[in-house]
């Protein structure tokens, strides 16, 4: 089958010349498809969604015709003789936003629920979509409100500053959102996960093991593992999971000085990779650790590493993690699996990721942004509360709130929403 999908303000003409006839609503009809000179281009089903009621919130039609794209190619080019025109990237779910079906962070959550690549970050998404976060946002928005109308009527009403008493009142009010808002946050976090994945890089010298332990990690026999150094040329990446944390793998060629033009590139790419990554794993050959171990790589000083000591089967350690000063250590073996759990744990862990509750939702950076925004200004607000005037809390409280509205897109500015939509696919 294919669908050809039509939306407009009036689809009067459409269905005229199409159909011949205004179909029943919601109801599904066997008609033929119509060309210009009343053949039929083929038959199937009709779907008429009169507005308001579609998912654009405008008149909504949808064709189901025979999947060759020759048929689905005549329907297009017929309805657009009669005044349609090829929708672009997610317009369908930029309508429904503009028309008030969702708000802009539902609007996403179509998006997220496409892509998603776990059951966890599927059923997130859906939550999104439902406006399991939008509800948490708007909360936090009418108390704000609630904060700015007491404030700015009493800027309205008196001459006088806040007094003591009442500037106590006011800064325990604005923390109480402050910690609301950092569980929001928590959350957030956790819903970008959710939609990014949690990004580590394998990094080491040839042969420390890292082909075998994306091996392990991922349960398939997916990287080339061989005792010859140097084998894994490409970046390798590997969509796997941890207790439905998207976690993406990358394998690295061996970061070692070389002729070879196609091992150069390798080493490039691995640069490139790590220096974007949430996490470095960097393994050494804890049968053959040396001393340069640790600083031969001149790996990125910002991403948090931690250090794996590979083929504990070969040794007498044990084993398991042990933290010494900030770095984390883990003990293991990519051969026998011992300490992968370990490990598994531990990136859970790093990336603050707890899988449990319903209330669960997938987020974006944009969203993180927002609230981040949102919870400076709070702050701000408390700390004005010891000395400043009311103008200055209050300008603070409104700046907190637009940074709110700029996730559900109650403000939002056009070029944001078109670099939104501009990344669905075509048709939703
Ligand atoms: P890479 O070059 O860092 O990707 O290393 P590989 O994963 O290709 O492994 C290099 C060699 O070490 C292979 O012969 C592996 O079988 C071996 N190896 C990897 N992990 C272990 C381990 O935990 N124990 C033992 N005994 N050998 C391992
Ligand atoms: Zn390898």
């Amino acid at each position: 089958m294919a669908v050809v999908r039509l939306s407009g303000r009036d689809l009067g003409g459409v269905l005229a010349g199409l159909l011949g006839r205004v179909p029943e609503p919601r109801q599904a009809i066997y008609t033929s498809f119509l060309s210009a000179d009343g053949d039929a281009i083929d038959q199937g089903i009709a779907l008429y969604f009169p507005a308001p009621r579609s998912y654009t919130g405008q008149d909504t039609l949808e064709l189901q015709c025979h999947g060759n794209p020759l048929i689905a190619d005549h329907l297009l080019r017929r309805a657009m003789e009669l005044g349609a025109r090829l929708a672009n990237p997610g317009e369908f779910t930029q309508r429904a936003f503009l028309n008030g079906k969702l708000d802009l962070a539902q609007a996403e959550a179509v998006a997220d629920l496409i892509n998603a690549t776990t059951d966890l970050a599927l059923r997130s998404a859906r939550h999104s979509l439902e406006g399991v976060f939008s509800q948490q946002v708007d909360g936090l928005a009418r108390a704000l409100i609630q904060l700015r109308v007491q404030i700015e009527a009493a800027l309205d009403f008196s001459d006088e500053d806040i007094d003591y008493l009442e500037a106590a009142a006011l800064a325990r009010h604005i923390e109480a959102n402050l910690h609301a808002l950092d569980t929001l946050l928590a959350q957030t976090r956790q819903g970008v996960i959710l939609r990014e994945g949690y990004t580590v890089v394998l990094a080491g010298r040839p042969n420390s093991g890292k082909s075998s332990l994306l091996n392990a990690l991922s349960g398939r026999d997916s990287a080339i593992v061989t005792d010859v150094p140097g084998t894994t040329r490409d970046v390798l990446r590997e969509p796997i999971q941890i207790d439905g944390m998207p976690l993406h793998i990358i394998d690295t060629a061996g970061l070692r000085r070389t002729d070879d033009p196609v091992e150069q590139e390798g080493v490039r790419r691995a640069r490139s990779h790590m220096a974007k990554a949430n996490r470095i794993l960097h393994i050494v050959d804890a049968s053959h650790e040396t001393a340069a171990d640790a600083s031969a790589l001149d790996l990125p000083p910002d991403i948090p590493i931690t250090r794996i000591h590979n083929k504990v089967d070969l040794t007498r350690s044990p084993p398991g993690i042990r933290s010494e000063g900030d770095v984390v250590h883990i003990h293991l073996s990519a051969k026998t699996g011992a300490g992968i759990d370990a490990l598994k744990q531990h990136l859970k862990q790093a990336a603050s990721f707890q899988a449990e509750g319903e209330g669960l939702f997938i987020a974006r950076r944009r969203h993180l942004d927002a609230l981040t925004r949102c919870r400076d200004h709070l702050a701000d607000a408390v700390a004005l509360t010891a000395a400043d005037g009311p103008e200055l809390i209050a300008e603070q409280l409104r700046l907190a709130h637009d940074a709110l509205g700029e996730i559900t897109g109650t403000v939002s500015a056009d070029d944001l929403l078109g670099h939104i939509f501009s990344t669905f696919c075509v048709g939703k």
